[in-house]
Parts: C-alpha cells; sequence; structure tokens
C-alpha cells in the first residue's frame, strides 16, 4: 500500500506532537488542570484570529458554528444579506432558510470573487438587513474574499459582518478587529491542523448586543450559554476534551512559528502549486486565489474521479474531488497546516505522474520545475510573479 499523504484542504494532517497528545488517557473537564488548557487555548485562538473579542470552544464541525452564527444573530423572518460563489458560501443560505429568515440572496460565478461595492450597494437598498454572511477561503473553488475590503462596507452600516473562516483562518491572514469582522467561524480540522470535532466563534461587543436582544430557537448552540461559561473558562456541555489537549499543541506550533509566517508559508507554497500547474498546462478555478488550498480543472476529457483514485491507489496523494457543478471536473489540493516545500513537489510530481500514466500529453517534470524555481527565488529573496489565474 503505498503511503498516506493526506493533502485534502480539510481534514489535514496533524503534527506528531499532536498525535502523541490523543493517545493519552482522557482526563475530566472540570478541573483546574483543564481549565487552565482551556484558558491557554482560547488566548492561543485569539492570536491565531487577531482578536481580543470572545472566543467561544464548540463541540461540533464547522457547521455547528455555522448553524449558531445563524439562530443567535437573526430572528425569525429577520433578513440576512448572503454572499454566494460556491458551495461552503452556499450553506449560508440554507441554514438562513432553515430558520425562517428572509435571504437577501447575491450570487457571483463559482471561482468569482465577491465585489465591496456591490456588497455597499446591497447594504443601501437593505438598510433593515441584520447581518452579512460571508466565507475568507471558499473551499470548493479555491476562492480568497477580500474580507478585509468587504469589511470596510459593512463597518458603516447597521448590519454585522459574520464571516466562514473555517478552512481560511490560519492559512490565510485574518484580521478580526481590525477589518470589523462580528463574528468568525473557524473548524479545527483545517488550517489548525486538529482532527475534525470543534469549531471556534469570535464574537464582537455588537454581535453580544444583537444576540441578547433576540429570542434564539437555539440551546447546545445558544451562545449566551458558552459566554457565561467563559468565566471559568468552562464549556455549558462535555467538550471533545482529547481535541482541546490536540489543539493546544498546535496552536503552540503556531506561535513558536508567528501567525505572520505561517501566512506567508501558506502563501508561497500556493504561489509554487499554482506555477506548476500553470507549468502543466491546467487551470485554475480561482479568479483570486486562496492562501491555504487551490483548486484546478482536470484537463478535458478526463475522469476526475478516475485521476483521484489513481493518486491514491499509486502515490498515496490524497486530493479532493470537485462539489455540486465541479463534481468529477476538479482536484483540490491544500497547502495549509504542516504541509512544506517537499509535500508539495511531491504531490505536483504525483499529478503529474498520474496524468501521464492515464495518457496525457506531459512533459514530466515541467511542473515539478516550475514549483522548485518559486521555492528557490523565495529563498534568495526574490518574489517570483506567477500570477493569480
Ligand atoms: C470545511 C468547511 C465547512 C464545513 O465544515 P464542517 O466541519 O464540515 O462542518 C464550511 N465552510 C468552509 C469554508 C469549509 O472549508
Amino acid at each position: 500500500m503505498a503511503k498516506p499523504r493526506l493533502m485534502t484542504p480539510g481534514p489535514t494532517q496533524v503534527s506528531e506532537r499532536g498525535l502523541l497528545t490523543l493517545a493519552r488517557q482522557v482526563t475530566h473537564h472540570r478541573t483546574p488542570e483543564f481549565r487552565a488548557l482551556l484558558a491557554e487555548v482560547l488566548e492561543g485562538l485569539k492570536y491565531v484570529f487577531a482578536t481580543e473579542h470572545d472566543v467561544l470552544l464548540l463541540t461540533c464541525s464547522g457547521t455547528g458554528a455555522m448553524e449558531a452564527a445563524v439562530v443567535n444573530l437573526v430572528a425569525r423572518g429577520g433578513k440576512a444579506i448572503v454572499l454566494e460563489s460556491g458551495k461552503f458560501s452556499q450553506r449560508w443560505r440554507v441554514l438562513c432558510e432553515a430558520f425562517g429568515i428572509e435571504v437577501i440572496r447575491h450570487e457571483v460565478p463559482w471561482g468569482a470573487p465577491f465585489q465591496a461595492d456591490d456588497v455597499a450597494r446591497l447594504l443601501r437598498k437593505h438598510p433593515d438587513a441584520v447581518a452579512v454572511y460571508t466565507t475568507l477561503q471558499e473551499t470548493s473553488t479555491g476562492v480568497g474574499h477580500d474580507i478585509e475590503a468587504i469589511g470596510r462596507v459593512v463597518g458603516p452600516s447597521d448590519a454585522l459582518l459574520v464571516v466562514d473562516g473555517i478552512s481560511g483562518v490560519g492559512a490565510m491572514e485574518c484580521r478580526t478587529d481590525q477589518w470589523g469582522i462580528d463574528v468568525l467561524v473557524v473548524g479545527s480540522q483545517k488550517a489548525l491542523m486538529t482532527p475534525p470535532g470543534l469549531a471556534f466563534l469570535a464574537v464582537s461587543p455588537a454581535a453580544w448586543r444583537q444576540i441578547e436582544a433576540i429570542e434564539r430557537p437555539a440551546f447546545y448552540f445558544d451562545l449566551l450559554a458558552y459566554r457565561q461559561a467563559l468565566a471559568g473558562p468552562d464549556t455549558p456541555f462535555t467538550p471533545a476534551i482529547s481535541l482541546v489537549a490536540a489543539l493546544a499543541e498546535s496552536l503552540r506550533a503556531i506561535r513558536a512559528e508567528g501567525i505572520e509566517r505561517v501566512w506567508a508559508r501558506a502563501k508561497l507554497l500556493g504561489r509554487a502549486i499554482r506555477a506548476g500547474m500553470d507549468a502543466l498546462g491546467l487551470q485554475l478555478v480561482a479568479d483570486r486565489p486562496a492562501d491555504g488550498m487551490t483548486a484546478v480543472y482536470v484537463p478535458e476529457g478526463l475522469d476526475g474521479r478516475a485521476f483521484l483514485r489513481r493518486l491514491e491507489a499509486r502515490f498515496g496523494v490524497k486530493l479532493a474531488g470537485g462539489q455540486g457543478p465541479l463534481a468529477g471536473k476538479v482536484f483540490r489540493i491544500a497547502q495549509m497546516g504542516i504541509l512544506d516545500e517537499l509535500d508539495v513537489l511531491s504531490a505536483v510530481a504525483a499529478i503529474e505522474l498520474a496524468l501521464a500514466e492515464m495518457g496525457q500529453k506531459v512533459n514530466l517534470g515541467l511542473g515539478v520545475g516550475a514549483a522548485s524555481r518559486v521555492f528557490a527565488q523565495a529563498a534568495n529573496g526574490e518574489v517570483p510573479n506567477t500570477g493569480g489565474k
């Protein structure tokens, strides 16, 4: 069997220190030891999210925290603006609709970024919108949205800015307070290098005022219960204790490297992947590439699912396929978490080989060469211009 090389944009690989932590006996959570660990983790998350706001820890996948960011902020019959451009941003709309919220849907084609001007226009037209729901890194297309620009137009309005940073935060620059993000949603299993099962919310004072003001159809996801428990710090229900310990290891590693360096590393790996794909003549899905992952079209006429199966069977390289209209047409590769330059080069090599072995016309080494040059130039302090698309 080929050696497993998990390179999907979630879940991502867990560091050896994190894995060793997971091998330990379960501890109890209503103890001073666990409170100290939770306090450390919440501080670490604040550092990674660049926020001084309250950070809440939930035991659920990322979508659970998205649901919390819907049911706690907008009452039934209230109005929300949803920016939609892919599988995950679509989820905001589906969630809002499930809770009887009136959705003002702003759709742009999959692969395109949102424009702040459009958001400003929508806010003028709908001054009663309670919140704008958007996404930092759209994991279905590899688009990185300009949340800073969107924050500038949402800031002066009455609406709250809610950002799905589930896969982006910890890979892409995200300055929660500075950019005016009222609620940031993050998951454990993407750039934070921890197994699935934890999700986090950063909540601004303005968002708390709204949460206090409305009827919330929530119990497990009632955020006021989580806020009350923060004094401990505690969690209202049993947290995934072992995952909190593993997360502490990831956050220590991020702090040791420095968050700006972590962002720069993901950006560099992304540039190298894009250069490699470009050299192989493959097209990217995203017009404005995210820093934590890349979505790439498989060549016309090639079965995308068979291609992914071959990559995994032959080389152990596990990539993700396409979702929705992109199913069978694209592969998605991570450049976040503990992945490094050689991980990227080996993945590009595997892609070249698999394409060649499946009868595609490929100049072996071309992609690896282009990606290597990006790394060599970066090591020499030159910033290579390998463009966006
Ligand atoms: C992974 C992901 C989600 C869904 O998270 P789950 O943990 O699977 O619930 C939502 N949004 C984005 C951008 C993601 O990448």
